[in-house]
């Protein structure tokens, strides 16, 4: 396959620094045999240099969930990618619908994060997905390339290679409803089509696009035989070491 896999699970604001330790250890394990895909978690910022340090001897690696565009300075309540890495980070969620729903992180601030966590050579997972009401109204795509045109913007095509996109529709997200494979697959083939307009044919083609809302052991194997969906973004299920073992592993 042209692109290696990605599984990553968002632990979101769960865990103290010691179930962490746990669960990271119990990850580690459950991905030792899966050495043809990458796998990726991302606990709390309080937690990331346990984490980090638990898997350190694993080919696991640690994300934080957010990340501010600045090395330091008067940022209260920030953390800055150079912190980041200095705890043992390699990679960010930026733009999650969390973010942008509850914090009312828009296009521009997500875009100034994405910029800075490159700029200090920290990866991306940027997130995008639209809303139910968007997609009721027929707007997915266009919500779709407006937050893509928008988070990206500035963004060279060599540096693509550290940017992975998740496509999370806000409805499926800690719902227990998942979009169907075909409306998964509908929506990574027109982002990997923009990003063939918006960069070269090669950046487009490795670029890897991740699925998330609801990702479980029960729909993880069927998800990945699509043709766009080059892993998963998983948040509820990546709490359970059993579960987030069996997504690791998918078939
Ligand atoms: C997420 O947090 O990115 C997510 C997809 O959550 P869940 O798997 O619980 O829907």
């Amino acid at each position: 396959m042209l692109r290696r896999a990605l599984i990553a699970g968002n632990w979101k604001m769960h865990m103290t620094v010691e179930d962490a330790r746990e669960l990271a250890i119990r990850v580690a394990e459950a991905a030792k045999d899966a050495t043809d895909r990458d796998v990726l978690i991302a606990p709390p910022f309080t937690a990331i240099g346990a984490v980090a340090a638990a898997v350190a001897e694993s080919a696991v690696t640690v994300a934080a969930q957010n990340v501010c565009w600045e090395e330091k300075g008067a940022f209260t309540g920030e953390i800055s990618p150079v912190m980041l890495k200095d705890q043992g980070a390699t990679a960010a969620i930026i733009g999650h619908s969390e973010r942008r729903q509850i914090f009312q992180e828009n296009d521009a601030l997500i875009n100034q994060r994405v910029a800075g966590a490159l700029r200090f050579g920290l990866a991306v997972v940027f997130c995008i997905g639209e809303t139910l009401d968007e997609r009721e109204s027929g707007q997915t795509l266009s919500v779709l390339e407006e937050q893509i045109r928008g988070g990206l913007k500035g963004v060279a095509g060599a540096e693509m290679a550290d940017v992975v996109i998740a496509y999370e529709p806000v409805w499926a997200i800690g719902t227990g409803k998942t979009a169907s494979t075909e409306q998964a697959q509908e929506a990574h083939a027109f982002i990997r089509r923009l990003l063939q307009e918006l960069y070269e044919k090669d950046v487009a083609e490795q670029a890897r696009i991740l699925y998330g809302g609801s990702v479980k052991p029960a729909n993880i194997d069927e998800l990945m035989a699509q043709p766009d969906i080059d892993g998963a973004l998983v948040g509820g299920a990546a709490l359970d070491a059993e579960s987030f073992g069996r997504i690791i592993n998918y078939k």
